[in-house]
């Protein structure tokens, strides 16, 4: 019955790190896999290589001949480094990443063939994907979508295959990706913080958002975590008791990594490496077998991208090193959950970061400007941002009283507090001649200052400013980054419009100087905005009633967190900044609502499985010998016999009694499936998931899991928590 179970750990044991190759130098390989700046060079013309490198940084038309031109640049770069095949790659709604793979190879007349890769053929595909989610955009009888090239993204290798980053769109238009609305949100932001940052610097044409995301995972021993059907189909442990030692000692943080872990890291960094990702920072996290990777951060495109990209290839090579890297937000209960930190920033093409403080007064008006900006933006689109994190999985993380709560709120620190509070003192109307001098020299003149020693970090905020950037901490781990960060873009850039309009009325009708503008306008928008503000711990019963009373939104599940994103604010939102019509947000919507439901389907079935194949039968297997223990006694003693078999008798007993719980919560759980299945509008079956069938998962988890402390470990068939998370 256990054998699975213990040949898992017999090979588990017997492992040995596998050993790795990588360069001593790092810098020598980096980006050699991809088609950047170096290989440009060599391998387009000058008038190719600048017409590309414009459209790039200033999105100009690529012409066909132009076309042509790179992708026979990129077919013999490609080759000359064993390259045979080409793909379009994407990012389709299902959350992973998409590919179908063509050979460059062409048979010609005359029994000839050659390598061909033309403009065509990079610029456009058309992939049959009529079996990814669209949100009955494509009717699937026409199951038409095609991908086109995103030149702002370069093309790289990944084993013999050519990657060209692409959108995937339907023929209608309408966008089946994450990559076309984040393209389309960072245009909207560029222009809206443009004309914005014109007011301090004129030099600026061009300001692109930042993202550094950080992101966390587990890494599990691969037999053992293929000896859990739950870990295979679903990510995460559905059942499993809380191991002796969890995470109270917190001796894995920052403690040194095992030998194998190492191995991965480094290997992974070597391909990271090859591939352009600058990839900088690893360590261990809270829990057990948890990890960390963060890369210096990049223009959001790109970074999204390589998220993406390195997701793939950690699950490559956690292959080869016989490990199971686990992206889900909760794989254990009640042992820490992985997130993905999204530090996001706004610079400009004058080299400067908006978030950070400068050395003049007049910087730091800037800084404030696009700071105070930020957080009225926040504040007045909490429930959208909580609903572009939600997901089945980041439920478990989300108010469930760890990292970060369902409730949007945005931290500061005391130092930051303090200036905004005297801002909010501004009079109303022009300034004084005193009160300019005090704020131009005491109050913003000092942010930098007040920076450097403002150390006081706080971990429980899901929206937190650190230094030179904000951080959205709720991202769950397995999320692609693009939907929250389209989100962020979005909000920001409306609330800049909205500034920008502001100002210039105070300036043109009230004959006010500029500053004198932006500082009465940024007064109202801190005082408008001061509910989103919460410094205290973030995790405490106490703030769920605080923000309550201050009207913030508190939605713990998945399908309430959805709705948000089909209110007509948030149409209206991405429609008038032109990322997504109104047929694109419903489209999504459904795609993620139906998702839910089918992910709570699929952990329903498997939970049922699992408790109904697996547990009851071994229960019932060792219940047995004590059944013949017991009428062994009952022979040896006669009727003396129970004062020796009265445990026994007990656990007997016990057993029968969860036995029969977990098969009456399973029979119920089932009938609710039914009852939800049922259902022809999918938020409504989502709901029923969500409230009916979901909480049988712990009733019979509860049950099972006191089976696996009663029954003999010999006989427990499923790999134990203390065994998935210490064996290393
Ligand atoms: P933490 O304490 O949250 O782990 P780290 O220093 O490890 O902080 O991570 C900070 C992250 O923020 C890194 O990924 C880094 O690249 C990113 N970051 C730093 N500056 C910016 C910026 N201007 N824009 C976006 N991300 C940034
Ligand atoms: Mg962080």
């Amino acid at each position: 019955m256990a054998t699975l179970r213990f040949n898992a750990l017999k090979e588990t044991f017997s492992r040995k790190p596998v050993p790795v190759n990588e360069p001593s130098r790092r810098s020598e390989i980096f980006g050699q896999n991809v088609f950047g700046e170096f290989a440009m060079r060599q391998y387009l013309s000058k008038d190719a290589y600048k017409s590309l490198k414009s459209a790039i940084q200033k999105g100009t038309k690529i012409d066909r001949d132009l076309a042509d031109h790179i992708s026979t640049g990129m077919k013999e770069w490609a080759i000359s480094k064993g390259v045979t095949h080409y793909t379009h790659w994407f990012q389709p709604l299902t959350g992973s990443t998409a590919e179908k793979h063509d050979a460059f190879f062409e048979p010609v007349e005359d029994g000839l063939a050659i390598e061909k890769f033309n403009g065509d053929q990079l610029v456009q595909q058309e992939p049959d994907a009529s079996s990814l989610p669209n949100g009955g955009i494509r009717n699937t009888f026409e199951a038409r979508g095609y991908t086109a090239w995103d030149p702002t993204s370069p093309a790289f290798i990944m084993g013999t295959t050519l990657c060209i980053p692409t959108i995937f769109v339907a023929y209608t238009g309408e966008a089946l990706d994450y990559k076309t609305p984040l393209l389309r949100s960072l245009s909207a932001i560029d222009k809206a913080a443009t004309e914005v940052v014109k007011y301090f610097d004129k030099k600026a044409t061009k300001v692109t958002a930042t993202l550094g995301w950080e992101q966390e995972y587990f890494l599990i021993d691969s037999a053992l975590a293929k000896s859990r059907p739950d870990l295979v189909l679903s990510g995460r442990t559905l059942l499993g008791h809380t191991p002796a030692k969890g995470q109270q000692l917190d001796d894995h943080y920052f403690g040194s990594i095992p030998a194998r872990v190492l191995n991965f890291m480094r290997e992974l960094e070597t391909e990271c490496m090859y591939l352009g990702i600058p990839v900088k920072t690893r360590h261990n996290e809270v829990a057990p077998n948890q990890f960390e990777l963060a890369p210096i951060f990049e223009e959001a495109n790109l970074a999204v991208d390589h998220n993406s990209l390195i997701m793939h290839v950690m699950e490559r090579v956690a292959e080869k090193h016989n490990f199971m890297v686990l992206f889900h937000e909760k794989p254990f209960a009640n042992i820490n959950g992985s997130g993905k930190h999204n530090n996001w920033s706004l610079a400009t093409d004058t080299g400067t970061n908006l978030l950070s403080p400068g050395k003049t007064p007049m910087k730091n008006l800037q800084f404030l400007t696009f700071f105070v900006n930020t957080i009225k933006a926040v504040c007045d689109n909490e429930e959208l941002i909580r609903a572009t994190i939600a997901s089945a999985s980041n439920d478990h993380r989300l108010g469930a009283n760890e990292a970060p709560p369902a409730i949007i709120s945005v931290f500061i620190g005391s130092q930051l507090t303090k200036v905004l509070d005297e801002l909010e003192n501004v009079s109303n109307g022009k300034l004084s001649p005193e009160e300019k001098t005090d704020l131009k020299l005491n109050v913003v003149g000092k942010i930098p200052e007040i920076l450097l020693d403002n150390t006081d970090r706080n971990r429980t905020s899901p929206f937190a400013f650190t230094g030179n950037k904000f951080e959205l901490r709720a991202v769950g781990s397995m999320a692609n980054c693009g939907d929250p960060m389209t989100t962020l873009n979005a909000i920001v850039a409306k609330q800049l419009i909205a500034f920008k309009k502001e100002v210039d009325a105070l300036i043109e009708g009230k004959k006010m100087k500029k500053d004198d503008a932006i500082f009465n306008v940024l007064r109202e928008y801190i005082k408008q905005s001061k509910k989103i503000r919460f410094e205290g711990d973030g995790y405490g019963q106490a703030w769920e009633i605080e923000a309550e009373k201050r009207g913030l939104s508190n939605n713990k599940t998945t399908p309430s967190a959805l709705q948000p994103k089909i209110s007509k604010k948030a149409i209206d939102l991405y429609h008038e900044l032109d990322i997504m019509t109104e047929k694109e947000v419903h489209a999504r919507y459904e795609i993620e609502i139906e998702a839910y439901a089918k992910d709570i389907q699929i952990e329903g079935r498997l939970i049922g499985d699992i408790a109904k194949n697996h547990v009851i039968p071994t229960a019932i297997k060792y219940q047995n010998v004590l059944i013949e223990n017991v009428k062994g006694l009952k022979e040896i003693f006669g009727d003396g016999f129970m004062d020796k078999a009265k445990e026994q008798v007990n656990i007997i007993n016990e057993i029968s009694s969860h036995i029969k719980k977990i098969n009456k919560a399973t029979d119920d759980m089932v009938d609710a499936r039914k009852r939800a299945n049922a259902q022809e509008d999918p938020t409504k079956t989502a709901f029923m998931y969500c409230d009916e069938v979901k909480p049988y998962f712990d009733v019979i988890r509860y049950h099972c899991d006191k089976l696996e402390l009663l029954v003999d470990d010999e006989t427990w068939p499923l790999t134990k928590y203390r065994e998935l998370l210490f064996t290393r």
